[in-house]
């Protein structure tokens, strides 16, 4: 072959190449081809459906529409009220990746008989039910069960959520459960507490919500920034700020001659004798000018209400702060607080009584059962372990998710989450009126997953059939909102037994370690897909986010945009420190998801708090 044969070859193929369809013919095989392997998610076919529904993601139990193709949810609606965003990525949950699918022993794969077997065997050491969610028809039915098994106790978890309320009921007349009722309040102040970002339902606190907000707190909370007046006030100075205005409101004529005919009188007199408006202005940061406006527009705005039941997520506010709330509601009158409706619950069910954590004895419980059913339910393990037996205690999550108690529990038992079985809400705390709020099965549980409430029924021996005693309890229901009945006559302005000694000096007290809010939003391990979106677009913090003034964190010794470890005496977490030269100075704003509450202990006044913090770089 002579060269210019060669060069004739090489030119032919290479324009040959440059035409020939096969390198795009393999590229597009292949693409083809790498999309239809068995593994792949595929777009789901079918019949096109919408369902009715309520979200049962959170108490305020919202009405949707769970739009389905062939069966599978593929988007949620809002039903003529307004959703938070969560709402709408409700219907991934299934698919999340931390999802609990199967039975887990100390991180072995399992069986549920199994775990049967071991609690069954535990539970003759005591059992009680940890109930994360309270106020459900699972939670009742836990009582039933447990009634059933000797020395059984059931404890649903703390909630933050309608903290005030439940102290306003210890002012009451006979035992009832009161609730604030947002709807009818002219006038709100919201004391550490995010209002508006997940407290109450989205429908109560759209743009025309039909009351004014004065939102106290030590950081720029989105409750914050959307509320009509803010008040920013030094971390830990909640019960400060109370008391003065309860001082405040007592200069007004008719309310100290209301106030002095209640039980308690003498106490609050002693609570609010350190309350003098420059002492208050002093301890809170905010002028004296300011707490008498605040004070002024709580009168004249009636109804006016005071909520100051602290973060779901960060902790409740302690007993004090709510105290203080409960009395400034009674001096207010207390007109936006109802007696809240009894959910019905079927004749034949006997339930046993609620006992309350602090109630139970520390090492007397041989089997721990935890009820986990949705994302966002926190409670320090500081507050769960005491009760615990030294010795051979089994702990036992019914649970949705594999990271919560992972560390601390022997078996994880996968639960059906959000539309895999029929659950109804808990009761919100905006509102005393009632009305159940269902979501429906849709799809099917994984293998191996059980209703929380099955799973003590088998332990109790009895018949697991949670989906036709809820379908019972919607009947007996019906489909109308229960009208919440008037809140009764207030006797006392303090629970019996308070000092009010106490109370001025809890308020005076200075905060243990350096000063951190923890806030968080319940519904952001929703969807990772959601979460993904608001921390890209800035939208809300990471959970581990902690944001502070430069200043504050240098005379901490804290290093900005580093990733450390935020550690206690009970644990510790990732945090990311930012330096933010906006945020106001002196306080530690942390983002924190369920794993904050890991590293806390629950102090003696019900608050969650970080004992000896340190930041440590990672
Ligand atoms: S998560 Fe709560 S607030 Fe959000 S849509 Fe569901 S029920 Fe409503």
């Amino acid at each position: 072959m002579i060269r210019r044969e060669l060069i004739k070859f090489a030119g032919g193929a290479a324009t040959g190449l440059a035409f020939t369809p096969l390198p795009w013919r393999l590229l597009g095989d292949s693409a083809i081809w790498t999309q239809n392997w068995s593994w792949m998610p595929r777009t789901p076919r079918g019949e096109v459906g919408e369902k009715e529904a309520n979200c049962t993601l959170c108490p305020a139990g919202c009405a949707v529409k769970v739009r389905t193709c062939g069966g599978t949810p593929i988007g949620v609606w809002p039903r003529g009220e307004a959703m938070c965003p969560a709402g709408f990525a409700g219907h991934t949950l299934p698919w999340h990746p931390l999802r609990l699918r199967q039975c887990l022993n100390r991180g072995r794969v399992s069986s549920l008989e199994e775990a049967l077997e071991a609690s069954r065997a535990a539970a003759e050491g005591g059992l009680a039910v940890l109930d994360m969610l309270p106020g459900r028809t699972a939670s009742l039915l836990h009582r039933v069960h447990l009634s059933g098994i000797a020395n059984a106790r059931y404890i649903p978890a703390p909630q933050a959520e309608g903290g005030t309320a439940r102290a306003m009921a210890r002012l009451a007349a006979g035992s009832v459960q009161l609730s604030a009722e947002l709807g009818r309040a002219k006038t709100v102040l919201s004391v550490s507490t995010p209002l508006l970002d997940g407290w109450a339902a989205p429908r109560r606190t759209a743009a025309n919500r039909g009351f004014t907000l004065w939102q106290a707190e030590s950081w720029r909370s989105r409750t914050m920034d959307l509320a009509d007046s803010r008040l920013l006030i030094r971390p830990g100075s909640e019960t400060a700020l109370l008391l003065g205005l309860a001082r405040q409101l007592l200069q007004t004529a008719g309310v100290e001659r209301r106030a002095r005919l209640l039980q308690g009188f003498d106490q609050l007199q002693a609570a609010i004798a350190h309350a003098a408006p420059a002492a208050a202005a002093e301890r809170t940061g905010l002028s004296e000018d300011r707490i008498a406006a605040l004070a002024d527009a709580l009168l004249r705005g009636q109804p006016s209400l005071v909520i100051a039941d602290g973060d779901p997520l960060g902790g409740p506010l302690p007993e004090d702060a709510r105290l203080a709330a409960a009395a400034v509601n009674v001096l207010l009158g207390a007109e936006a607080f109802s007696t809240r409706r009894e959910p019905p619950v079927p004749k034949p069910w006997r339930c046993i009584e609620c006992t309350r954590l602090e109630q139970v004895d520390n090492h007397s419980i041989g089997l721990l059962i935890i009820d986990e059913p949705a994302p966002g339910l926190a409670l320090p393990w500081a507050a769960i372990a005491p009760k615990l037996k030294p010795e051979g205690a089994l702990v036992v999550a019914l649970t949705w998710n594999r990271a919560s108690y992972a560390r601390r529990a022997d078996w994880l038992v996968p639960v059906p989450v959000y539309l895999e079985s029929a659950a109804d809400a808990p009761p919100p705390p905006d509102t005393g009126s009632w009305r159940i709020a269902v979501s429906p099965a849709v799809l099917n549980p994984p293998e191996g997953a059980i209703a929380a409430a099955d799973f003590v029924a088998r332990l109790a021996g009895a018949e697991p059939d949670s989906a036709a005693r809820l379908e019972e309890r919607q009947k007996l229901a019906g489909e109308e909102e229960l009208e919440a009945a008037p809140a009764p006559a207030f006797t006392r302005i303090l629970p019996a037994g308070t000092d009010g000694a106490q109370l001025a000096a809890a308020a005076a007290a200075n905060l243990e370690g350096p000063p951190v809010a923890a806030h968080g939003w319940r519904q952001a391990s929703v969807s990772p897909l959601l979460g993904k979106l608001w921390q890209e677009w800035d939208l809300r913090p990471a959970p581990g986010a902690v944001t502070s003034h430069p200043e504050t964190l240098r005379g901490l010794g804290w290093h900005a945009d580093s990733g450390a470890r935020l550690e206690s005496e009970a644990g510790q977490m990732q945090v990311l420190l930012e330096a933010d030269p906006t945020a106001p100075s002196g306080i530690i704003a942390l983002s924190a998801g369920p794993a904050y509450a890991q590293i806390c202990e629950a102090a003696p006044n019900g608050a969650w708090r970080l004992k000896n913090p340190k930041v440590v770089r990672s």
